[in-house]
């Protein structure tokens, strides 16, 4: 049988329950509305439906809990695992539910489930505020919050999930929840950093603090003959910057692209971006060193708007290339570790990869690790795996190289990694329970409670406890 086939019982269900517009397998616009970020994923959803609100929603859990069908939600589609959507069931997507409301005296703001980092920075910065999120601004508010949420502003004020107040959640059982430290604090706890996996939330509260109009950004590019001498310019750069100072470095090439200048375009680099909160002349002292650390290759730091330097990498990421990134928390950047990172970056099949060091600490690790779903808060670096092709044959090759990497870079883990940069979650449980570590339990506890039938399960899977 056909996707259409399988799914008609769900379409007729779902039929005069939902005011969104339902797109079946055959529609027009059936193949765009399948399609996520990341082009190696393609599935066959029975139903895909655009909700108009909370009540489009319940309806597509009930619908689903009846039938016993897959179900998936859809934020901004851009997780690496493609989980947004679901072979032979129903697609929660919220991509038409995008609105931003602003309380400037409270600071406080409200997020619908399928807001963009870009929405969010745009009405905030009316403001002269910002949400912590991730850094590239077409990524869902929804898939980084529940995740997590890293970006330029972690250091200064905790991660996407810590800024979160409450969160509206229709739950397996299709009631209408809202969660928050003193509703529900246990699914609240759970909501920051245990990912989709305790029902559908249809609206973020967060709190916003001041940020720009302007900040202080350093995007610079030094040549790889030194790679290694870099990152530890980088280490020891990291270990004393202030609270309001983050910086990233990433293995690279210069694209060959016009926007880089021309001498430089394909050759290989490090590459440091980051960015000060603070008054932007003392941002500009602190960036001095790291502008400095060599002759640059490209420099394009400087002082410029907020809502610029959360979309410097946007065009680095189009919709539909080919993704598979992984993640790993370090316990230090040893000598060692820097050497392993230079040297699968030298033969990596793709030029578009890159290897990443975040810079954690700060606001970040003033959080407890049971505080949260998400834990591991005292670790000072993240290592972010992106293999980034365009050819369908060299998809073994990439993902190899990434999972290569993976593994030569454990010893240097105290075992954790980031739940948003799963890979395909191929490792299944024992991928989640390295990403929760000691709170895996009572994540699966809170699940048994929300969720005991495991509808929501395309994610990364925290079973009900027994
Ligand atoms: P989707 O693919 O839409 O959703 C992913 C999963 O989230 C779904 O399968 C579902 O389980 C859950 N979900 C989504 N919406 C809802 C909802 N409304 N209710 C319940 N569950 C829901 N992460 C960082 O921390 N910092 C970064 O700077 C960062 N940069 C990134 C840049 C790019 C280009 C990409 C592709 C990813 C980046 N990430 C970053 C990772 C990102 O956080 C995850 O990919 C995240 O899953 C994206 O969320 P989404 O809503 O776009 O994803």
């Amino acid at each position: 049988a056909t996707p259409g086939e399988r799914g008609a019982p769900l379409v007729d269900s779902l039929e005069g329950r939902v005011a969104g517009r339902l797109i079946r397998p055959g529609d027009a616009g059936y193949d765009e509305a399948r399609a996520v970020w990341n082009g190696l994923v393609d599935r066959y959803p029975a139903a895909i439906v655009r909700c108009t609100g909370t009540a489009d929603v319940v309806a597509c859990v009930d619908v689903a809990r009846e039938h016993g069908a897959p179900i998936s939600v859809r934020g901004g589609g851009h997780n690496v695992a493609g989980t947004a959507v679901c072979d032979d069931g129903i697609v929660v997507d919220c991509s038409e539910l995008r609105g931003v409301w602003i309380d400037p005296d409270a600071r406080r703001v409200r997020v619908q489930a399928g807001a963009t980092l870009a929405d969010v920075d745009r009405e905030t910065q009316l403001f002269g505020l910002a949400v912590p999120l991730g850094v590239v601004s077409d990524t869902g508010v929804a898939g980084l919050t529940l995740g997590g949420g890293f970006g330029h502003l972690s250091r200064s004020y905790g991660l996407s999930c810590d800024a979160l107040r409450s969160a509206d959640v229709v739950t397996a059982d299709g009631d209408v929840l809202t969660a928050s430290a003193e509703e529900h604090p246990d699914l609240f706890w759970a909501l920051r950093g245990g990912g989709g996996n305790f029902g559908v939330v249809t609206s973020f509260e967060f709190e916003a603090y001041p940020v720009g109009p302007e900040v202080m950004a350093c995007f610079v590019v030094h040549p790889a003959e030194n790679a290694p001498e870099l990152f530890r310019k980088y280490r020891a750069f990291c270990a004393d910057a202030p609270d309001e100072v983050g910086l990233l470095a990433f293995t690279m090439w210069v694209p060959d692209d016009e926007a880089f200048p021309e001498d430089a375009r394909g050759k290989p680099g490090v590459g440091f971006l980051g960015s000060s909160i603070g008054p932007t002349d003392e941002g500009a002292e602190a960036f001095e060193p790291v502008r400095a650390f060599d002759t640059p290759l490209v420099d394009f730091s400087g002082v410029m708007p907020f809502t610029e330097l959360q979309q410097m990498l946007d065009e680095d990421y189009p919709d539909g290339r080919r993704y598979y990134w992984k993640s790993l928390y370090l316990s230090g950047l040893t000598d060692e570790a820097i050497e392993t990172i230079v040297a699968a970056a030298e033969t990596a099949p793709s030029k578009l990869s890159t290897v990443d060091v975040w810079q954690l600490g700060g606001a970040i690790s003033r959080v407890d690790d049971d505080a949260t779903a998400i834990g591991w808060r005292d670790v000072p670096h993240m290592l972010g795996i992106e293999a980034n092709w365009d050819d369908p044959a060299d998809d073994e090759a990439n993902v190899e190289w990434a999972r290569t990497l993976w593994a030569e870079m454990q010893p240097y883990s105290p075992g954790g990694l980031y739940i948003n940069f799963p890979g395909f979650g191929e490792e299944g449980d024992d991928l989640v329970r390295a990403a929760y570590g000691d709170n895996y339990e009572r994540l699966a506890d809170v699940k048994a409670r929300y969720d005991p039938e495991n509808l929501f399960r395309s994610n990364q899977n925290v079973e009900p406890s027994t």
